[in-house]
């Protein structure tokens, strides 16, 4: 049964944690979402990190969305947070609105700097405050998450400005030093530590056994009227061919949908895209590119409606970083109404087709007053 024995690769990375660094166990660890849970669901009080008046700090930019940093953020303040000493403060810049308390990964103080919906390209702007920050907090080290777009984007301008020293893609930190994956993860890739960090998602714990001080300022933005960017807004995009994975409302059929042309009526009538479990995948129903789950897609939509879906852990965890799930289902206990903020237990034909009846002649595209 050779090809039930699991194979691990010996060159995996380490995770950063309050222990020191670990392997990241596969399939357990190094999944920031069930972390994330652990944090705030954790209501015992913390011991403050930091003893007394800080000598220094740790800097860590991001971008909120919708009220709230992603988890991959939350772990660039853990990674600060684990790397700085009693002595050092970890001061958290974020550009957009936020909400959320950000003590529980590790934040002394955080600067939020309003910088409207975030939906606008204006790195310059950004990078002018990114950079007076700097130069007034003058941290040991910038960390920032890697991601694709937003803090990524802004993480290389910053060291281009600066004139620092980066790593990019970090996959594992320590305080001697940082490593990236190298030849497509066969080999690490390793250096001292850089004033400069841009951590890949993953690379740390956020079971954190202290809590930062939380302390929050608020910054004028100032327009930066000198930009070398014009941002000219975006294409109307058709919401069902977007990949699931930059998807903001989601409709997601699964083996309780019997009735496929009425699921994707809604999902128009909605603008939303079309998911689906693997049951409703592998029978036939739905393509193999619109499965959500552990062998599916990863998605972090605003709304996700599952209709018909148990709710199986492979398919809770292709949906942890969704902000609202909705369900409807026949049987109040499946286990996708424990996830889910609201469910409707009814057949789901007959809440499909009172939705569209609701629903109809209204517009629900972006932009759109319905
Ligand atoms: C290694 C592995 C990987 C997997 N990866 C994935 C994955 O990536 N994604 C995934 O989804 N699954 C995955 N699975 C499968 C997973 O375990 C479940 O079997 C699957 O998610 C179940 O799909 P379902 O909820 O649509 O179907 P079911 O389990 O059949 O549940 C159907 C649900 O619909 C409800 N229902 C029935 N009739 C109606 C009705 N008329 N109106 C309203 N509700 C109704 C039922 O109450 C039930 O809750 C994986 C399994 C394994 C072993």
């Amino acid at each position: 049964m050779s090809e039930a024995l699991k194979r691990i690769n010996p060159r995996r990375p380490f995770q950063v944690t309050a222990e020191g660094l670990k392997r990241i166990v596969l399939g357990v660890a190094g999944e920031a979402g069930a972390s994330v849970h652990v944090a705030h669901r954790d209501a015992t009080p913390k011991p403050l990190r930091l003893r007394g008046e800080p000598t220094g700090q740790h800097l860590v930019i991001a971008h909120a969305d919708r009220g709230a940093l992603t988890a991959h953020a939350h772990e660039a303040i853990a990674a600060a947070a684990l790397l700085a000493d009693a002595a050092t403060a970890v001061t958290v810049l974020v550009f957009g609105d936020l909400s959320e308390k950000l003590a529980p990964f590790g934040a002394d103080r955080v600067i939020v700097a309003a910088v409207g919906d975030g939906a606008h390209f204006d790195p310059d702007r950004e990078l002018a405050v990114a950079a007076e920050q700097v130069a007034r907090l003058a941290p040991r080290h910038i960390v920032m998450p890697d991601s694709a777009i937003g803090d990524g984007d802004l993480g290389r301008r910053l060291a281009a400005r600066l004139g620092v020293s980066v790593a990019t893609h970090v996959v594992e930190l320590a305080p001697t030093g940082v490593a990236a994956s190298w030849r497509g993860g066969a080999e690490m890739a390793r250096r001292d530590l850089p004033r400069m960090l841009l951590l890949d998602p993953g690379t740390t714990d956020l079971a954190l056994p202290f809590s930062g001080a939380g302390e929050r300022v608020e910054i004028e933005v100032p327009p930066f009227p000198d930009s070398r960017y014009r941002d000219l807004g975006s294409p109307p995009v058709d919401s069902a061919q977007l990949g699931l994975e930059d998807a903001d409302f989601i409709v997601s059929a699964g083996n309780g949908v019997a009735d496929v042309p009425t699921l994707l009526a809604l999902a128009k009538t909605f603008d939303a895209a079309i998911g689906a479990s693997r049951v409703a995948v592998d029978d036939g129903r739905f393509a193999r590119h619109q499965q959500v789950g552990a062998t599916g897609k990863t998605v972090s939509a605003s709304v996700y409606m599952a209709i018909g879906i148990s709710g199986a852990v492979q398919h809770l965890q292709g949906i942890r970083a969704v902000r609202h799930v909705i369900a409807i289902n026949t049987d109040a206990s499946a286990p996708i109404a424990q996830r889910a903020d609201l469910t409707i237990v009814d057949d789901a034909q007959a809440v499909m087709e009172q939705l569209l009846e609701a629903t109809r002649g209204r517009n629900f595209a972006p932009g759109v007053t319905p």
